[in-house]
Protein backbone atom coordinates (compact mmCIF):
# COMPACT_ATOMS: atom_id res chain seq x y z
CA UNK A 1 0.00 0.00 0.00
CA UNK A 2 1.43 3.19 -0.62
CA UNK A 3 -0.21 6.75 0.16
CA UNK A 4 1.22 10.18 -0.64
CA UNK A 5 1.68 12.99 1.85
CA UNK A 6 -0.93 15.14 0.58
CA UNK A 7 -3.13 12.44 1.40
CA UNK A 8 -1.66 11.60 4.66
CA UNK A 9 -2.08 15.06 5.95
CA UNK A 10 -5.32 15.39 4.43
CA UNK A 11 -6.72 12.50 6.62
CA UNK A 12 -4.90 13.81 9.20
CA UNK A 13 -6.24 17.53 9.00
CA UNK A 14 -9.82 16.47 8.71
CA UNK A 15 -10.08 14.33 11.62
CA UNK A 16 -8.74 16.85 14.04
CA UNK A 17 -10.90 19.06 12.61
CA UNK A 18 -14.34 17.22 13.63
CA UNK A 19 -13.32 17.89 16.89
CA UNK A 20 -15.14 20.97 17.95
CA UNK A 21 -13.92 21.33 21.64
CA UNK A 22 -10.52 22.74 20.70
CA UNK A 23 -8.65 24.61 18.01
CA UNK A 24 -7.57 22.64 15.40
CA UNK A 25 -3.76 23.90 16.17
CA UNK A 26 -4.48 21.88 19.39
CA UNK A 27 -5.91 18.61 17.97
CA UNK A 28 -2.75 18.67 15.67
CA UNK A 29 0.24 19.97 17.66
CA UNK A 30 1.31 21.87 15.65
CA UNK A 31 0.89 26.48 15.97
CA UNK A 32 -0.55 28.42 13.52
CA UNK A 33 2.32 29.28 11.03
CA UNK A 34 3.91 25.51 10.74
CA UNK A 35 0.23 24.37 9.52
CA UNK A 36 -0.33 27.29 7.33
CA UNK A 37 3.11 25.90 5.42
CA UNK A 38 1.86 22.39 6.07
CA UNK A 39 -1.55 23.70 3.73
CA UNK A 40 -0.01 25.44 1.16
CA UNK A 41 2.02 22.54 0.38
CA UNK A 42 -0.40 20.00 0.82
CA UNK A 43 -3.78 20.38 1.74
CA UNK A 44 -5.27 24.00 0.09
CA UNK A 45 -8.76 22.47 1.00
CA UNK A 46 -7.53 23.45 4.71
CA UNK A 47 -6.65 27.18 4.08
CA UNK A 48 -10.32 28.60 4.31
CA UNK A 49 -10.50 27.31 7.89
CA UNK A 50 -7.10 27.98 9.29
CA UNK A 51 -8.12 31.91 8.24
CA UNK A 52 -10.91 31.27 11.38
CA UNK A 53 -8.28 30.62 13.54
CA UNK A 54 -7.13 33.19 15.90
CA UNK A 55 -3.42 34.51 14.43
CA UNK A 56 -1.70 33.82 17.76
CA UNK A 57 -3.22 29.86 17.78
CA UNK A 58 -0.82 27.47 19.48
CA UNK A 59 -0.47 23.93 19.89
CA UNK A 60 -1.86 24.31 23.30
CA UNK A 61 0.21 22.59 26.14
CA UNK A 62 2.42 19.13 25.81
CA UNK A 63 0.95 16.13 27.72
CA UNK A 64 3.14 15.06 30.25
CA UNK A 65 4.18 12.15 27.96
CA UNK A 66 4.70 14.30 24.83
CA UNK A 67 7.87 15.77 24.50
CA UNK A 68 9.25 12.50 24.71
CA UNK A 69 7.56 10.80 21.89
CA UNK A 70 7.69 13.91 19.96
CA UNK A 71 11.34 13.47 20.14
CA UNK A 72 11.93 9.58 19.83
CA UNK A 73 10.10 9.52 16.77
CA UNK A 74 12.42 12.97 15.15
CA UNK A 75 15.52 10.40 16.28
CA UNK A 76 14.02 8.18 13.93
CA UNK A 77 12.97 10.12 11.26
CA UNK A 78 14.46 9.59 7.52
CA UNK A 79 14.74 12.98 6.04
CA UNK A 80 14.68 15.50 8.37
CA UNK A 81 12.36 17.17 6.45
CA UNK A 82 9.82 19.71 7.79
CA UNK A 83 7.33 17.47 7.06
CA UNK A 84 8.32 14.52 9.08
CA UNK A 85 8.79 17.15 12.18
CA UNK A 86 4.99 17.84 11.52
CA UNK A 87 3.87 14.35 11.56
CA UNK A 88 6.29 13.60 14.45
CA UNK A 89 3.98 16.08 16.81
CA UNK A 90 0.72 15.33 14.75
CA UNK A 91 1.75 11.65 15.58
CA UNK A 92 2.97 12.85 19.41
CA UNK A 93 -0.29 14.58 19.90
CA UNK A 94 -2.98 11.83 18.18
CA UNK A 95 -1.45 9.32 20.22
CA UNK A 96 -3.38 10.68 23.61
CA UNK A 97 -6.57 9.94 21.93
CA UNK A 98 -8.79 6.60 22.80
CA UNK A 99 -8.56 4.63 20.00
CA UNK A 100 -5.86 2.98 17.83
CA UNK A 101 -3.29 5.17 16.67
CA UNK A 102 -4.56 4.69 13.09
CA UNK A 103 -8.17 5.42 14.04
CA UNK A 104 -7.28 8.90 15.73
CA UNK A 105 -4.75 10.41 12.67
CA UNK A 106 -7.65 9.57 10.76
CA UNK A 107 -6.39 6.73 8.05
CA UNK A 108 -8.44 4.45 6.83
CA UNK A 109 -6.50 1.45 8.26
CA UNK A 110 -3.53 0.07 9.92
CA UNK A 111 -1.59 -0.18 6.69
CA UNK A 112 -1.82 3.14 6.18
CA UNK A 113 -0.04 3.97 9.12
CA UNK A 114 2.50 1.03 9.13
CA UNK A 115 3.32 3.26 5.19
CA UNK A 116 3.76 6.40 6.75
CA UNK A 117 5.93 4.97 9.52
CA UNK A 118 8.15 2.79 6.44
CA UNK A 119 8.32 5.64 4.45
CA UNK A 120 9.05 8.65 6.78
CA UNK A 121 10.77 6.63 9.55
CA UNK A 122 11.62 3.41 8.61
CA UNK A 123 14.17 2.66 11.55
CA UNK A 124 10.89 1.80 13.78
CA UNK A 125 9.23 -0.42 11.60
CA UNK A 126 12.80 -2.48 11.78
CA UNK A 127 12.95 -1.71 15.39
CA UNK A 128 8.59 -2.82 15.44
CA UNK A 129 9.54 -6.03 14.01
CA UNK A 130 6.92 -8.16 15.61
CA UNK A 131 4.24 -5.60 14.81
CA UNK A 132 3.26 -4.84 18.18
CA UNK A 133 0.45 -2.03 18.66
CA UNK A 134 2.02 1.11 18.06
CA UNK A 135 0.93 3.20 20.78
CA UNK A 136 2.40 -0.12 22.95
CA UNK A 137 5.53 -0.04 21.15
CA UNK A 138 5.91 3.15 21.95
CA UNK A 139 5.35 3.52 25.42
CA UNK A 140 7.37 0.52 26.18
CA UNK A 141 10.54 2.29 24.30
CA UNK A 142 9.90 5.61 26.35
CA UNK A 143 9.75 3.39 29.24
CA UNK A 144 12.90 1.37 28.71
CA UNK A 145 14.62 4.46 28.19
CA UNK A 146 13.78 5.74 31.55
CA UNK A 147 14.91 2.48 32.98
CA UNK A 148 10.95 1.65 33.87
CA UNK A 149 9.86 -1.65 33.33
CA UNK A 150 6.61 -2.13 31.98
CA UNK A 151 6.64 -5.80 31.21
CA UNK A 152 5.67 -8.55 33.76
CA UNK A 153 7.51 -11.52 31.60
CA UNK A 154 10.60 -11.89 31.05
CA UNK A 155 9.35 -11.79 27.03
CA UNK A 156 6.58 -11.92 24.69
CA UNK A 157 6.24 -15.58 24.05
CA UNK A 158 5.37 -16.23 27.83
CA UNK A 159 3.75 -13.31 28.73
CA UNK A 160 -0.18 -13.08 29.55
CA UNK A 161 -0.58 -9.36 28.31
CA UNK A 162 0.57 -10.72 24.91
CA UNK A 163 -3.45 -9.91 23.41
CA UNK A 164 -3.42 -6.77 24.52
CA UNK A 165 0.23 -5.83 22.45
CA UNK A 166 -0.27 -7.30 19.72
CA UNK A 167 -4.10 -7.91 18.97
CA UNK A 168 -4.93 -6.94 15.68
CA UNK A 169 -6.25 -3.27 15.36
CA UNK A 170 -8.93 -3.66 13.72
CA UNK A 171 -11.79 -0.97 13.59
CA UNK A 172 -13.23 1.68 11.41
CA UNK A 173 -12.53 4.72 9.90
CA UNK A 174 -13.69 7.48 12.53
CA UNK A 175 -16.04 10.40 10.99
CA UNK A 176 -14.27 13.50 9.73
CA UNK A 177 -15.10 17.27 9.64
CA UNK A 178 -17.78 17.94 6.97
CA UNK A 179 -15.84 19.84 3.50
CA UNK A 180 -15.71 23.91 4.25
CA UNK A 181 -18.17 25.52 2.13
CA UNK A 182 -15.85 27.49 0.50
CA UNK A 183 -14.17 25.01 -1.08
CA UNK A 184 -15.02 23.10 -4.32
CA UNK A 185 -13.30 20.22 -5.08
CA UNK A 186 -11.82 20.20 -8.99
CA UNK A 187 -10.90 16.41 -8.64
CA UNK A 188 -9.93 13.49 -6.66
CA UNK A 189 -7.13 10.95 -7.59
CA UNK A 190 -5.40 8.35 -5.21
CA UNK A 191 -2.55 11.06 -4.59
CA UNK A 192 -4.74 13.78 -4.42
CA UNK A 193 -5.99 15.36 -1.13
CA UNK A 194 -9.34 14.49 -0.25
CA UNK A 195 -12.05 16.86 1.12
CA UNK A 196 -12.38 17.54 4.83
CA UNK A 197 -15.20 14.70 5.24
S1 LIG B 1 3.63 -9.06 25.47
FE1 LIG B 1 4.32 -8.86 27.62
S2 LIG B 1 6.56 -8.97 27.49
FE2 LIG B 1 5.81 -8.51 25.43
S3 LIG B 1 5.82 -6.28 25.27
FE3 LIG B 1 3.77 -6.86 25.93
S4 LIG B 1 3.85 -6.72 28.19
FE4 LIG B 1 5.97 -6.79 27.46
Amino acid sequence: MRISDPLLFSRMTAIAAAESERPLTEALGLDRSSLERLAWRHVPALLPTLATLPPDADRGADALEEPDLRAYLLEHRAAHSEEEGWLAAIVARRSLRPNHLWQDLGLADRGELTWLFRRHFPELVAKNRFDMKWKKFFYRALCEREGVPICKAPNCEVCNDAVSCFAPEIGSMLPKAPPHPQWLPVSIGTDTPLPLR
